[in-house]
C-alpha cells in the first residue's frame, strides 16, 4: 500500500513523500491515527501550492478510505486557520516535525524544514491515518553542520543559532518579534510583508529555485 500511495502522489506532482510513526507527538484524542504521510511540493506556500497540496491530501484520503482506513488531513495552512480542530492541533504537531519523522529533512537554524535536496523550499502537508506502513528512517538532529549563513545574514538578528534535535524539538531558534518587525519595515511583495533571506541564502537545494537576488542585495 505504501508504494501505491507513493506512486499515486508522484504521478499527481508531489515532490517528496515520507511515511512516519508519530503516536508520541499526538494528543490523546487522535493517537489512534498514529501513522503520518508527509507530502511536500517544491516552492513556498503560495496559492497554487496550497491548492496542489490540498488536492494531494484529498487523493491520499480517497485512497485510504477505499481501503477501509481512517484518516485526518491537517491542512497545509493550518497555522493560519482559526477556530478549527486542526489549528488547535498544529502548535503541538507541525508539518515540519512530521517531515523530520518521515526522514524528509531536519529543522535548520532558520527554523524551517531543510531537505538535503530542496533545502527550505518545500511546502508541506500531513495526512494522519490508522493504516500501518513500513516507515522511513527519521532524522533526529540538525544537519546544518558548521553553516551559519542564515544566522550571520539575518537583517534583524532574529536567528539565534540554536540547533534543533528530536530531544530538544523547540529550542529558542527564532526571535519572532524581531523577524516580524523587520518584515513589516521591508519593501512589501504583493502587498504582504516580506524578507525571506533565510530561505534564499540556505545552500541546500539552491538549484531548485530562482534566487531572489534583489531581496538579498536589499537586506545584506
Ligand atoms: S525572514 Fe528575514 S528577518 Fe525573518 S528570520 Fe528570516 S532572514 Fe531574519
Ligand atoms: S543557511 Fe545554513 S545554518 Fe541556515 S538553515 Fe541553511 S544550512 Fe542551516
Amino acid at each position: 500500500m505504501r508504494e501505491g500511495i507513493r506512486e499515486m502522489l508522484r504521478k499527481a506532482g508531489a515532490t517528496v513523500i515520507g511515511f512516519a510513526s508519530v503516536a508520541d507527538g499526538l494528543s490523546e484524542d487522535i493517537r489512534h491515527l498514529s501513522f503520518a504521510i508527509s507530502i511536500g511540493v517544491n516552492g513556498n506556500l503560495r496559492e497554487s501550492n496550497l491548492d496542489h497540496l490540498k488536492k494531494l491530501q484529498k487523493k491520499t484520503a480517497l485512497f485510504l478510505r477505499g481501503k477501509g482506513y481512517r484518516f485526518f488531513c491537517i491542512p497545509p495552512d493550518s497555522d493560519r486557520i482559526n477556530d478549527s480542530f486542526a489549528s488547535k492541533l498544529y502548535p503541538l504537531f507541525t508539518h515540519k516535525i512530521a517531515a523530520t519523522c518521515a526522514g524528509i529533512g531536519w529543522i535548520g537554524r532558520n527554523g524551517l524544514l531543510i531537505s538535503p535536496t530542496y533545502g527550505p523550499r518545500l511546502s508541506l502537508a500531513t495526512v494522519l491515518t490508522d493504516a500501518r506502513f513500513k516507515t522511513d528512517l527519521p532524522i533526529e538532529n540538525c544537519l546544518c553542520g558548521d553553516c551559519m549563513l542564515c544566522v550571520d545574514h539575518c537583517p534583524s538578528k532574529a536567528i539565534t543559532g540554536e540547533t534543533w534535535s528530536r530531544n530538544a524539538p523547540y529550542p529558542d531558534m527564532i526571535k519572532a518579534d524581531k523577524c516580524r518587525s523587520h518584515k513589516e519595515k521591508s519593501r512589501p511583495v504583493n502587498g504582504k510583508p516580506n524578507c525571506g533571506l533565510c530561505i534564499n541564502i540556505c545552500p541546500y537545494g539552491r538549484g531548485y529555485i530562482e534566487i531572489k537576488s534583489e531581496v538579498m542585495e536589499e537586506t545584506q
